[in-house]
């Protein structure tokens, strides 16, 4: 999800809270099970706050929720570090700097702790970059904005290890309009991001339609001759009107086509009254933009953006939540996807630690398969859903490339 700014003030408040509630130890055959499986989370946004309050990730970094020792413990072996930048920094031009700054990060991150960590650029690296021990960091970039206008820059991204690309983030951008904006620009996908998709498919970069509109999401399927995935993307079913969430049909859509969804666990995506109120926070934020101008229009001072921020947030607190939120969530998908096209993308480091009882950080994810199994779901398909369904599908993106 990810505001940016709003982060780190809430961060250590947060990792307070979470030692004080800290969930039951999951069963010991969830444990083995996290273990000895690949785990593969294609969402985590620890280069943001890295680059805003640097920490040794290789290390314990109690108030962030990836980290090393965490990420063994939980069995993560595929940790999707997303290289995110806001609308924000899409206007005023700084994307392309923040960008390679996070990717510099992690570069710096797996080079200093090299049996710790590796960076990956291929599925087919998985079992040999892991052996030891290792959490392997593949990049996803969460918004086009990187890119520009200029098409060249997919290779330079592809050959800094990008591996999926978000069209969008929270507003319309130059390749596609988002499921945040009121206001779409381009009914699903510009001319250029048609293009944008096509070079995707041509270097191997899997498409990303988490935080797109609708009409976006069926453009991208349709222009794309290889799968797609929604890397963090909950369900609509569970949240009427809340258009970042997938609906049934483009969930199904997406699995017709072969790809994949990942379930996030952030609480604004996955409780009903939290995914409301981040509604209602875009239509506030438009309301205030555009009052905003109107103000400058006439010569008068203009709002404070930050102001409005921490006065909406401490009118809307987030309702706790509990963790089957997200295994009704899971549920759903496989019962309309298939158990071959659902996933997990937690948004763990994105969301201000608003995360439901037992999914807390990525030691966590043996909580999730314990959960997994009491309702009856196989270790097979529990393989499946935490890694095996995304590697297969990203080795289908890498097969149809055209070098
Ligand atoms: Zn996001």
């Amino acid at each position: 999800m990810n505001r940016s700014i709003r982060i780190c003030t809430t961060l250590v408040a947060m990792s307070l809270a979470q030692a004080a509630t800290a969930a039951p130890l999951p069963a010991a055959a969830a444990r083995t099970l996290a273990q000895d499986t690949v785990i593969v989370d294609t969402h985590i946004d620890a280069p943001g706050i890295l680059l805003e309050t640097w920490a040794d990730l290789g290390n314990s970094a109690p108030d962030r929720e990836f980290d090393f020792p965490r990420a063994r413990q939980g069995g993560l072996d595929v940790a999707f570090m997303s290289i995110y930048t806001s609308a924000r920094q899409d206007e005023d031009g700084s994307a392309w700097q923040v960008a390679n700054a996070m990717i510099d990060g992690v570069e710096a991150l797996a080079a200093r702790h090299p049996d710790r960590f590796a960076l990956l650029t291929s599925p087919r690296d998985v079992e040999r970059l892991r052996a030891g021990g290792r959490v392997l960091l593949p990049l996803g970039m969460e918004n086009g904005a990187p890119i520009g206008d200029d098409l060249s820059r997919l290779a330079f991204f592809f050959d800094r290890g990008v591996r999926y690309i978000t069209l969008a983030h929270s507003a319309n951008n130059r390749i596609s309009d988002s499921s945040y904006t009121l206001e779409k620009r381009w009914d699903g996908l510009s001319p250029f991001g048609r293009e944008v998709v096509t070079e995707m498919n041509r270097l191997g970069i899997m498409v990303d339609v988490s935080h797109l509109s609708d009409a976006a999401v069926r453009a991208a399927i349709a222009t794309s001759w290889v799968p797609v995935i929604a890397s963090h993307s909950a369900l609509r079913h569970f949240t009427p009107g809340f258009e970042r969430n997938l609906s049934d049909a483009l969930l199904v859509a997406i699995a017709r086509d072969g790809g994949v969804v990942q379930i996030p666990f952030g609480t604004a995506f996955v409780n009903p009254d939290a995914a409301a109120a981040t509604q209602a926070y875009f239509r506030a934020v438009d309301a205030f933009e555009k009052a905003n101008l109107a103000l400058q229009a006439s010569g008068e001072p203009v709002r404070d953006r930050a102001a409005f921020e921490s006065a909406w947030d401490a009118a809307h607190p987030m309702p706790a939540t509990d963790m089957e939120a997200v295994l009704v969530q899971i549920d759903h998908a496989v019962r309309l996807a298939g158990i071959d096209h659902v996933g997990i993308g937690s948004d763990f480091d994105g969301v201000s630690g608003h995360l439901p009882e037992g999914l807390r950080s990525v030691a966590d994810y043996p909580n999730l398969i314990a959960a997994l199994q009491a309702r009856g779901y196989a270790d097979t398909d529990i393989r499946k859903i935490l890694g095996g369904n995304l590697l297969r599908v990203w080795a289908t993106v890498e097969d149809g490339a055209r070098h």
